[in-house]
């Protein structure tokens, strides 16, 4: 789990309630939200430092990562469009060129299409700052989803969702299982797990850094193919 999470800290340069909606799940719990935004601020940039501060004053990244999952329950319905924006699941097993090809072959929106969204907005000089605060919240709360390897997991059980499983002798599912119980199971507050997690040297995070939200995308989807090969189904 906690190698796990490190690959949650290569996002530094950019700047987990796990709800069930519709009875899916859909995101990190707070926790694992709470502590990527937190290594993702303690690498960024004098520049981008200001330029968050500029949106959010005293607020932290750790503070804002997990509205766009507490919007879920806005009763207006306001933005259930949103709901699939936190995930981009594709067919198990595949090459990077394959799995290039599936992205760029889907139509509508998700986790791949916002993150880019985001960032475009976050540059636009004409955009209101209400929009980019809105903007970056989402930034923060999708590069976390990138790195939860079920939401880059398989579309045929909505990225582990329909997976029935025991955690301890508690039934749940493969999707919760990464989203909230191995994180919880370690009883770390998002500070502690900060500490412990953000350890890569230098030359590491420049690594992390280097890489691409196509590149991030599919290395999480070598790591839920990992988790599907070694899960075993409940029996009911
Ligand atoms: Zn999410």
């Amino acid at each position: 789990m906690n190698k796990y999470i490190q690959y949650c800290a290569k996002l530094c340069s950019l700047a987990v309630i796990s709800l069930l909606f519709a009875g899916k799940a859909h995101a990190w719990g707070p926790i694992g939200h709470r502590v990527i935004g937190e290594i993702a601020s303690n690498h960024l940039s004098e520049k981008a430092k200001k330029g968050v501060a500029s949106l959010i004053g005293r607020e932290t990244l750790a503070m804002i990562s997990n509205w766009p999952d507490f919007i879920k329950s806005d009763t207006t319905n306001k933005y259930n469009h949103t709901s699939k924006w936190h995930y981009v699941d594709f067919t198990g097993n595949i090459s990077r060129a394959e799995f290039e090809k599936e992205l760029r072959a889907m139509k509508g929106e998700n986790l791949y299409t916002q993150l880019l969204s985001m960032s475009q907005q976050l540059k636009n000089p004409s955009i209101s700052k209400e929009k980019k605060v809105e903007a970056l919240k989402w930034l923060v709360h999708l590069v976390g989803d990138l790195h939860q390897p079920l939401h880059v997991g398989r579309d045929e059980d909505q990225g582990g969702n329909k997976i029935q499983i025991f955690w301890f002798d508690r039934p749940s599912n493969l999707h919760r299982l990464w989203d909230e119980h191995l994180i919880e199971f370690q009883q770390y507050s998002y500070t502690e797990y900060t500490k412990i997690l953000d350890i890569a040297p230098a030359t590491q995070v420049k690594s992390y850094q280097a890489g691409t939200i196509i590149d991030w995308l599919y290395e999480s989807h070598i790591l839920s193919d990992k988790v599907y090969a070694r899960t075993r189904t409940r029996k009911n």
